[in-house]
């Protein structure tokens, strides 16, 4: 094919950059570390945690890293979900609290456990549940809490815990996007109950899939890991099968990556921050255009870097915007999730287990009435924000491409 008609005229402003992602090598990062220990894995044959050092190795240096007594990896972020609800042991029909804007592993497990996912309404500029939101769903039913820190933001945690323990109810924290983001000096995850965490292949690190369940309490630590364990009573005595559960260990194969990744993890947080501010700075007094907001004493580690566009301002709104960064090669997501949760079938239709509706059929109708009405907060977030990936592979020129693409896109939608 001849292209010497073409004029070929690139100009540093229109030439794409490739921006690292986490869904490739380009935005990830193993190195001999995760290769010397996974060799040893293989060499010692021990390819499951009942028996290897990997996985326990993670299990300690996490928890010394964040400051909790006991963590306990598991097979997946929806594990991790799993194994908390299930600690708390909801009755069938019993609520649990939960947010409008999530991944759907953080809410089907609740169901699997017999209980009720009961949505609260989103702050609009945050994304995350608020101590309001949550009163307003609050009932005698409700048995926990899922506070869920999105984007890497954490939720506003004072008022939010003052009102969980009025009310004595646990607090499950959802940190699968918020790897050492801290709140008050206090990481994520230990402000709770039970903390949880993934490792997916996009999230902070990862080890392809596992999870971490995180916890101060003795006798939840004893119920989580029993569930991770088929409730097989490992150590004990007289061991059995004390109760429902399954096998979601985290096999010494992935302890491996993962405990190697983990050495990773305050410099990939650190970095990730550091560019974020950096383009927030760029970005700062555009008409039309709010960057991620930080309130004081709290650290976002910036799982993804999130604009909150106004439609009034900026023509067209976050679709608009979304569309000119892409045909300038900046993947980016309007709306984040296409819609709330409560939209999806599943929840729609209510289909679970056979046709019996379980658990719903049990619920009460104000639990799972999803009036928009209700969610105001969330179909304004969901409108309003653009989710840009973020990465720790982002260099000055990196997010100088990405600043100068806003700048640009916003100019030709304002004027
Ligand atoms: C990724 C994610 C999960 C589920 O984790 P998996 O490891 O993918 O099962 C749960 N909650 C939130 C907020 C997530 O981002």
């Amino acid at each position: 094919m001849s292209t010497d008609s073409l004029p070929q005229t690139p100009s540093a402003t229109t030439t794409p950059l490739h921006l690292p992602s986490d869904q490739d090598a380009s935005g990830r990062t193993f190195g001999w570390q995760e290769l010397a220990f996974l060799r040893q894995v293989l060499d010692s044959g021990v390819l499951t945690s009942t028996k290897g050092q990997f996985v326990k190795q993670l299990e300690s240096s996490f928890a010394s890293m964040i400051g909790a007594k006991h963590v306990i990896a598991c097979s997946s972020g929806t594990a991790a979900v799993h194994a908390a609800v299930a600690a708390i042991d909801p009755e069938p029909g019993d609520e649990i609290i939960t947010t409008s804007i999530t991944d759907m592993g953080a809410l089907t497990p609740i169901l699997y456990q017999g209980a009720i996912p009961v949505f609260a309404d989103v702050d609009p500029h945050t994304y995350n549940v608020t101590a309001e939101s949550i009163r307003a769903v609050i009932s005698d039913r409700t048995r926990a809490i899922i506070v869920t820190h999105l984007f890497g933001n954490p939720c506003e945690m004072e008022p939010i815990t003052q009102l969980a323990k009025s009310r004595g109810i646990p607090i499950i924290e959802d940190c699968a996007q918020a790897f050492l983001s801290s709140h008050q000096d206090q990481y994520v995850g230990t402000l709770g109950s039970i903390g949880c965490f993934s490792l997916q292949q996009g999230k902070h690190i990862t080890t392809g899939e596992g999870g971490l369940v995180v916890t101060n309490d003795d006798d939840i630590a004893r119920r989580l890991f029993l569930f991770i364990n088929k409730a097989w009573g490992y150590g004990d005595e007289q061991p059995d099968h004390y109760f429902l559960a399954l096998n979601y260990r985290m096999s010494e194969l992935q302890g491996a990556v993962a405990a190697a990744q983990l050495g990773r993890l305050q410099s990939v947080v650190g970095s990730r921050i550091r560019s974020a501010i950096e383009l927030s700075n760029k970005l700062d007094g555009i008409r039309g255009l709010a960057t991620p907001f930080v309130s004081e004493r709290i650290v976002h580690t910036y799982w993804k870097y999130c604009l909150n566009v106004d439609e009034r301002v900026i023509r067209g709104g976050a679709p608009a915007l979304g569309q000119l960064l892409k045909d300038r090669g900046i993947a980016c997501a309007p709306r984040y999730i296409q819609k709330p949760a409560f939209e999806c079938e599943i929840f729609r239709d209510q289909r679970t287990f056979g046709n019996s509706r379980f658990p719903f059929n049990l619920a009460r109708p104000a639990a799972v009435d999803y009036s928009p009405e209700k969610f105001s907060g969330t179909y304004t977030a969901l409108s309003h924000v653009l989710v840009l990936p973020w990465n720790e592979r982002f260099e000055d020129r990196h997010v100088d491409f990405i600043a100068d693409a806003i700048i640009d896109s916003v100019a030709e939608l304002t004027k």
